[in-house]
């Protein structure tokens, strides 16, 4: 793939382009992906600010929600000024000013069933930073069948957790039911808005989660799909865990 960098782009993503793994072929290939991240908010935050930074062409935000005071102590791609302005709108104003060459697509509603087809299917990834089960599963079905990639993270108070789902792929790649079949009962789980959470936390499981989009946009590395990686804040630890595909899966399996 040829594009031509501008000066400016030449600055801007200087540091990008003396990497071997990534160079003009790897920068032009972010310049024309397009990503939707789910959720503006503690992970959608660091995954936006980053992907907006490294010059991913497209950003769709899905959100329904507005920016509450009582956000701010995680959800950074948010200003004190923009309290009352929805999320979608206060993502896009932060990412322009960051790198206005990005593309935001802003989409101000709730994901669901009537529309998560025709948001996913117009992307070529999704990262998710939603904080609820039926959205994680919704995802992870429709991006099984519309055979997108998933990068999905989860957070608790001092802990986090991150994988990226392609079994659309085939063997041995699994998706999220092999892995939890079924959601827990509603309620069964405590959401940031109950439990509280380390602020921080958030940001460095976005950030993975950022890093991890932009090696499966690039084809860097060793993708994080068959792992499940794990960071326990309070004893400053990571480890992984291997995700074998589910034969039985209803999903994937058969
Ligand atoms: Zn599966």
């Amino acid at each position: 793939m040829t594009v031509a960098l501008t000066d400016s782009q030449f600055e801007r993503y200087a540091r990008h382009l003396i990497l071997d793994e990534v160079g003009e072929a790897g920068q032009a290939k972010l310049m024309s992906a397009r990503v939707l991240v789910v959720g503006a908010g503690g992970l959608g935050s660091p995954v936006l600010l980053y992907l907006a930074a490294a010059g991913v062409g497209t950003l769709g935000i899905v959100d329904d929600d507005a920016v509450d005071l009582s956000n701010l102590q995680r959800q950074i791609v948010h200003p004190t000024a923009r309290i009352g302005v929805t999320k979608v709108e206060s993502a896009r104003s932060t990412l322009a000013a960051l790198n206005p060459e990005v593309a935001v697509e802003t989409h101000l509603a709730r994901l669901d069933e009537k529309n998560v087809e025709a948001l996913v299917g117009a992307y070529d990834l999704v990262a998710d930073g939603s904080d609820n089960f039926a959205t994680r599963y919704l995802l992870n079905d429709v991006c099984y069948r519309l055979k997108k990639t998933l990068v999905g993270a989860a957070l608790s108070p001092f802990e986090g957790q991150l994988s990226t789902f392609k079994a659309y792929l085939g063997k041995p790649h699994p998706c999220y039911r092999c892995l939890f079949r079924e959601p827990p009962p509603p309620d069964s789980v405590p959401r940031c808005v109950e439990a509280g959470i380390l602020g921080a936390v958030a940001g460095v499981i976005g950030t993975l989660q950022a890093t991890e989009v932009l090696k499966e946009l690039l084809g860097l590395g060793e993708s994080l799909s068959g792992t499940l990686l794990l960071y326990d804040a309070l004893r400053a630890d990571f480890h992984r865990i291997k995700l074998p595909r589910d034969p039985d899966c209803p999903t994937c399996g058969g």
